[in-house]
C-alpha cells in the first residue's frame, strides 16, 4: 500500500504545482462580514453596524481578490465624511483594479462614516457628536461611532496586512497634502511604515512619535493597526469640502503607488523624490467660540509668534490674535468662519533639518 500512497502523493504534489503555476489560480475565498469573494473577482456589499436605541447603520465596501497571491490591503475612506477626494477616488479605482492581475486583495471602505456623510457632518458624527478617529478600536455595545469603530477593526483591520486611512483637509480646512508616517518603536514595523509613506507620494511627511500605544486606546484607525503589528499610514490630500481633480488624481496615484510598492501590479512606484519632512507638529485650538479669520494661507511659512489669524466674538468684537507657536509650515489652517473653544484652528509643521 505504502507505494500507491506515495503515488498518489506525489501525483497531488504535481498536480498542485500546476493548478499554482496556472493563471487564474482559484486561491481560497476571501471572506469578509459574512460573505466570500472568489479568487480573481470583484464584490460590493456592506457591513452590517448593529442598531442601539434604534439606529444602526451600514459600511459600503469593495473586495477586490486578486487571482494571484499576495498581500491584503486595506484602503479607508471617509472616517470623516466631508472629505470627499478619498472617498470619490476609490470608486475610480474600484473599477480600474482588476481581479484577474492582481497579486493579493485590496479591501476598500469606500464611506466608513456614513451618518456622517449622509448628515454632512464635519468631524464629528451626528448620533453621538464623537470624533470616529478618536474612539479606536471601538466598542460594539457603545455609541453610534464607538460601533462603527468596532466593525472597522474587526471586520477591516484585522483582515488587512497593510492599510492606509485616507483623509484630507475636512469641510472645513484648507490643508496642503501630506503623510503621517506613525512611529512604533518597532524598527523593523517603522522602517516598512516609512516605505508605504514615501510610496504614497505626498511631498511632505510627518513623523508622527505622538501617538498612544495602548491598544485598548488606540484612537486613530491607522494607529489601531500600528499597535496590530501592520503597517499603516494616514493620508491627507484634499481640502475644504472640494471635489477637485487634482485631489482625487493624488489619491488615485498615492494608490496605485502604494499598490506597485507592494507589488500587487505591475510598474514602478512613484515615490516621494525629495519630500519635506516634518519633525514636529502642533494643532493649535481656539480658546473662544466666534469667528476666525485666517491671515495666513496653508503650505506658507510662519515665524514664532507670528499672528496666524484672528478671533472676534459674534458681536463683532476682537476678542485674540492667535499666533505660531514656533516657526514652520501652516500644514492646515480653518477656512470657514466658525470657530469653537477647544476645536483646531490651524497645524503648524516644523521642518526637519538634513
Ligand atoms: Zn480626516
Amino acid at each position: 500500500m505504502f507505494p500507491e500512497i506515495g503515488k498518489s502523493g506525489v501525483a497531488g504534489v504535481l498536480l498542485g504545482l500546476l493548478v499554482l503555476a496556472m493563471p487564474g489560480w482559484a486561491g481560497e475565498d476571501f471572506v469578509i462580514g459574512g460573505a466570500r469573494v472568489k479568487s480573481g473577482s470583484r464584490a460590493s456589499g456592506t457591513l452590517a453596524v448593529p442598531a442601539k436605541d434604534g439606529a444602526g447603520t451600514e459600511i459600503p465596501y469593495t473586495v477586490i481578490h486578486g487571482a494571484k497571491k499576495g498581500p491584503v490591503l486595506a484602503l479607508v475612506a471617509g472616517v470623516h465624511a466631508y472629505e470627499y477626494p478619498p472617498i470619490l477616488s476609490l470608486y475610480r479605482l474600484k473599477d480600474m483594479i482588476d481581479p484577474k492581475t492582481l497579486r493579493g486583495t485590496v479591501l476598500m471602505v469606500h464611506i466608513a462614516n456614513l451618518p456622517s456623510f449622509k448628515k454632512r457632518t464635519i468631524y464629528y458624527g451626528p448620533d453621538d457628536w464623537k470624533n470616529l478617529n478618536r474612539v479606536f478600536p471601538g466598542d460594539i455595545g457603545g455609541t453610534m461611532s464607538q460601533r462603527i469603530a468596532a466593525v472597522l477593526n474587526e471586520e477591516v483591520v484585522k483582515r488587512a496586512d497593510v492599510l492606509v486611512d485616507m483623509h484630507c483637509g475636512d469641510g472645513n480646512e484648507a490643508l496642503i497634502p501630506y503623510t503621517y508616517w506613525m512611529i512604533s518603536g518597532e524598527k523593523r514595523l517603522d522602517a516598512k511604515t516609512r516605505e508605504l509613506a514615501l510610496a504614497f507620494g505626498l511631498t511632505h511627511i510627518i513623523i508622527d512619535e505622538s501617538r498612544t500605544k495602548d491598544p485598548k486606546d488606540s484612537k486613530y484607525l491607522g494607529n489601531t493597526a500600528i499597535l496590530q503589528g501592520k503597517p499603516a499610514i494616514t493620508t491627507e490630500a484634499g481640502f475644504l469640502g472640494r471635489v477637485d481633480e487634482e485631489s482625487i488624481g493624488r489619491n488615485v496615484q498615492g494608490v496605485l503607488s502604494v499598490m506597485r510598492h507592494l507589488d500587487m501590479i505591475s510598474g514602478d512606484p512613484a515615490p516621494a523624490a525629495d519630500p519635506v519632512w516634518i519633525d514636529k507638529y502642533e494643532v493649535v485650538y481656539s480658546k473662544h467660540d466666534g469667528l476666525f479669520a485666517p491671515r495666513v494661507e496653508m503650505g506658507y511659512f510662519v515665524r514664532q509668534g507670528q499672528i496666524v489669524g484672528t478671533i472676534t466674538d459674534y458681536l463683532g468684537a476682537w476678542k485674540e490674535d492667535v499666533k505660531a507657536p514656533f516657526t514652520g509650515i501652516l500644514l492646515y489652517i480653518i477656512g470657514t468662519p466658525p470657530c469653537n473653544a477647544g476645536e483646531p484652528l490651524f497645524e503648524v509643521g516644523r521642518v526637519k533639518e538634513k
